[in-house]
């Protein structure tokens, strides 16, 4: 068990889009560590970026909710179509602590991804299910719950937005005060 860094707002990994997995011998023991770490963090969801990795590669667990019983492991993902009423949910990301923001998105979607054994698969998803998977997919192309929102919006955070990419250039600075209490964080 390794606990990985959760890098945040301000790091360079987290503007770019994450490169296609091609060799899958490590990713095993990455996915391993990836969920120790978004539980310690208390997350729901984490994409290979906000521990670092230059990887299109992201872990779900919502199990909490009675929609789903398992975790999710999804590899190579790409939203293929979106569908459904747009609704506004409250998200909070592990990347920008201590900010959460109502965030519009389509109730469903579908997704052609890999699971950890190479296999390609092609599924619809909805619910909060679909709402984690958008969030995670939206890292993996380098965009953050702040710029789904509109620039007032986002202008009302300036200021956290400025200590957390402080923060996030210190290398010395990774204290978890921040951490939040939010339950829909990833
Ligand atoms: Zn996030």
């Amino acid at each position: 068990m390794a606990i990985m860094n959760i890098v945040k707002y301000g790091d360079p990994i987290l503007n770019s889009k994450c490169r296609s997995v091609t060799d899958f011998s490590n990713v095993e023991s990455i996915i391993e560590d990836m969920f120790d770490s978004m539980y310690e963090a208390e997350g729901i969801g984490l994409a290979a970026n906000q521990v670092g990795l230059n990887m299109n590669l992201f872990i779900i667990d919502v199990t909490h909710t009675d929609e789903v019983e398992d975790t999710h492991i999804f590899i190579n993902s790409k939203i293929t179509s979106r569908s459904g009423e747009k609704t506004f949910f409250q998200e909070g990301c592990l990347s920008l602590p201590g900010i959460a923001l109502d965030v519009e998105r389509p109730e469903k979607i579908e997704l052609e991804y890999q699971t950890i054994d190479e296999k390609w698969h092609k599924h619809e998803f909805e619910g909060l299910l679909s709402r984690a998977i958008q969030h995670e997919m939206d890292h993996l192309n380098g965009i953050f719950i702040i710029d789904r929102v509109s620039e007032i919006e986002k202008i009302k955070y300036k200021k956290e937005l400025k200590t957390i990419e402080a923060d996030s250039k210190d290398y010395q600075n990774q204290s978890r005060t921040h951490k939040s209490k939010q339950k829909f964080v990833l």
